[in-house]
């Protein structure tokens, strides 16, 4: 359970996947940073199944350090699922979360604070440009952007990531959503809050690779799509109708075409072209349908979000646990 009573200001959220050689460093930029900002802190990593030595390096690293603690899940459940875990765990009056690549600058996090302070509940970082990603994935997720910005429910602000701090009342809003199919960025719109944006240069990361590929990056985008909007869903009313307008008209056509000229060629290209389209939308709108109900059965097994395999952190002994209370 969550200990109140010892409730630091910020809880800082890292998620890590294969991040071994990083974690030092970002710990080592990421301490002073927040001890400038004044504030008490405790820095929660999630180990998102990692395969290289990062668990050790985690472990070695909150041995010394009772202001860290790190969770390990039984295998890999993804970053959205891992900041998810990470905002369960927390005890913060507010929560910033960053990833552990130190492409998120830890020195941006006194001015998340400045802003809390001011009284924003929703402070996120922005990040002027994707210089540091490869130029067709840039494209590809402008693209996708103004797509959602297009059909989905909520509008999403242009350059707002996971970087970014949240009051408790948004991180508890955030976490009222069980939701399996995370697509956080449309979930940290769709709470609202009063909420800012402070820019930051992104960095490039401090060794190793983005951990996405372009299937999953696509994975992803397809369930931010459907989890933010129903448009795929329904444009297929609007596709049909139209379909069976120009049918119908087709039909008028050729009734009168036959009245006044009779039946002349078979028609045999037509037929074949119109039956290879249409059902091609009827495979397509089947396809959309099953996308949603896939997501509908997934959530509806309710199966726990994530499965912890291992804790790993420096108990302090309370004052009870001492014999002192
Ligand atoms: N990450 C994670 N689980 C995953 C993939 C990534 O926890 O399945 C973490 C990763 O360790 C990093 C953050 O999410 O801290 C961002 O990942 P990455 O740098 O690979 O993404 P990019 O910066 O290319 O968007
Ligand atoms: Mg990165």
């Amino acid at each position: 359970m969550r200990d109140f009573a010892q409730r630091p200001d910020i809880s800082v959220v890292i998620p890590v996947f294969n991040e071994g050689p990083n974690i030092r460093l970002l710990a080592a930029r990421l301490v002073p940073a927040l001890e400038q900002a004044g504030v008490a802190f405790e820095a929660i990593f999630i180990d998102d199944g990692s395969r290289d030595d990062s668990l050790a390096e985690l472990k070695a690293l909150c041995a010394g350090e009772p202001r860290f603690r790190a969770l390990s899940f039984s295998r890999n459940f993804g970053k959205e699922i891992a900041i998810a875990a990470g905002l369960d765990e927390a005890r913060g009056a507010a929560a910033v979360i960053m990833d552990s690549d130190l492409q998120h600058p830890p020195e941006v996090i006194p001015l998340f604070i400045e802003k809390w302070r001011a009284g924003y509940k929703n402070v996120y970082g922005q990040r002027a440009d994707r210089a540091t990603d490869p130029k067709m994935r840039t494209l590809l997720t402008g693209l996708f952007y103004r797509l959602l910005e297009k059909i989905g429910d909520v509008p999403l602000p242009p350059g707002a990531g996971d970087f970014r701090l949240l009051d408790r009342q948004a991180v508890d809003a955030l976490l009222s959503m069980r939701e399996r199919a995370r697509f956080n960025k449309g979930l940290y719109a769709w709470i609202g809050f009063k909420s800012i944006g402070v820019p930051f240069e992104v960095e490039s990361r401090a060794s190793g690779e983005s951990k996405f590929n372009f299937t999953s990056l696509a994975r992803f985008a397809l369930d931010g799509l459907l989890s933010f909007s129903s448009m795929p869903l329904m444009i297929w009313t609007y596709v049909g109708l139209v379909i069976s307008c120009f049918a119908l008209g087709m039909a008028a056509y050729y009734w009168v075409r036959t009245m006044m000229f009779g039946v002349d060629t078979p028609g045999f290209p037509t037929l074949v072209v119109s039956i290879a389209f249409f059902s091609g939308v009827q495979l397509i709108s089947l396809g959309v349908l099953g996308e949603y109900i896939g997501r509908i059965f997934n959530e509806v097994k309710g199966r726990p979000l994530y499965l912890i395999a291992e804790r790993v952190e420096t108990e302090i002994p309370s004052p009870r646990a001492r014999g002192e209370g």
